[in-house]
């Protein structure tokens, strides 16, 4: 209608308001560990916003631009539905409606660990499983954790790194960093191969993840990330959680893992912590 009457512009602005409301009523029901999706599908979108403005105004680059942002932005938001274990749909829907309920507290023993008792028990261990997450990115830890590897392997340790499909802040975040650090590729499991391995596994040490390997999402049906799939670190015989305080991740929910009755909490920056370990091992 704005088209045929250019001049009555109220309509523009109607438009707007209500494109406005609409943007903000559809995502602020998507929270939790399904935010990532939901950036990822607006760049798709907002791709598709400049390829149609390029055949507006008739400019290619525009609409090759366009066409391409639109195309990678959903292929992206794709494969992190798949890794997420969720249809687009339910990532976009589920939230409408949804009453919040009061999720099950967790609660148990937290058993803390100095970096001298860790040094003991990864010094007796033959198969280590490394498990980065946003923490070590904060903490830049990757180049100390190359280190920690290089010992352990030279202690007889067989070492591996298992990567989850939206650890970090974007994708590919863990293989960017490690691969700054030099980190043979080979070594870098992702998380369905490195699942059925897992109880064979003599210490898994967490580096700065946290939603990634929340048993929640695998035993708890009334939290958000429920259904997502995670690497199953609490198999370990194991596992060393390093991260600074009991605080939640991006998805802001609590996480059993850390009273686990195999899990010992290493608090302090993944960087100091993992070049207390560094030095233990040296010395
Ligand atoms: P999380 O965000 O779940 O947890 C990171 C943990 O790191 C925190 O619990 C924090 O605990 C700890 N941490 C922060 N700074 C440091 C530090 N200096 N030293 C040690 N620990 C630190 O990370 P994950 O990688 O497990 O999960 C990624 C989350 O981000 C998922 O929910 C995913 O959906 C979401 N996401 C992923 C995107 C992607 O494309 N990969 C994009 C956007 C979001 P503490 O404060 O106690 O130290």
């Amino acid at each position: 209608m704005f088209c045929m009457d250019p001049s009555n512009t109220t309509l523009l602005y109607v438009l707007i308001a209500l494109s406005f409301v609409f943007g903000v009523m559809a995502v602020i029901p998507i929270g939790g560990a399904d935010m990532p999706v939901v950036i990822s599908l607006l760049n798709s979108y907002s791709g598709l916003a400049a390829c149609a403005a390029g055949f507006a105004i008739n400019n290619n680059i525009l609409i090759v631009a366009g066409s391409l942002v639109g195309a990678t932005g959903i292929i992206l938001t794709n494969i992190m539905c798949k890794a997420m274990n969720r249809s687009l749909a339910n990532v976009l829907f589920s939230g409408f409606g949804a009453v919040k309920t009061s999720l099950a507290k967790v609660e148990g023993e937290v058993k803390p660990i100095t970096p001298d008792d860790a040094y003991y028990i990864l010094e007796a261990a033959s198969s280590v499983v490394v498990v980065p997450g946003y923490g070590m990115a904060v903490a830049q830890a990757q180049h100390v954790v190359k280190e920690l590897q290089e010992l352990l392997e030279n202690n007889g340790a067989e070492v591996s790194y298992a990567i989850h499909p939206v650890a970090g802040r974007m994708p590919g975040h863990m293989n960017v960093l490690l691969a700054e650090a030099d980190v043979p590729y080979d070594l870098l499991i992702e998380m369905e191969d490195i699942n059925p391995r897992m109880e064979m596994m003599d210490v898994a040490i967490v580096i700065g993840a946290n939603d990634v390997v929340n048993p929640a999402a695998r035993e708890m049906e009334d939290s958000p990330i429920y259904g997502m799939p995670i690497i199953n670190v609490d198999y370990a015989k194991t596992v060393f959680v390093l991260k600074r305080s009991m605080a939640a991740g991006f998805a802001g929910v609590d996480n059993p893992l850390f009273f686990g009755e195999n899990t010992r909490m290493l608090f302090g920056d993944a960087k100091e912590s993992i070049g207390a370990l560094v030095r233990e091992f040296s010395s």
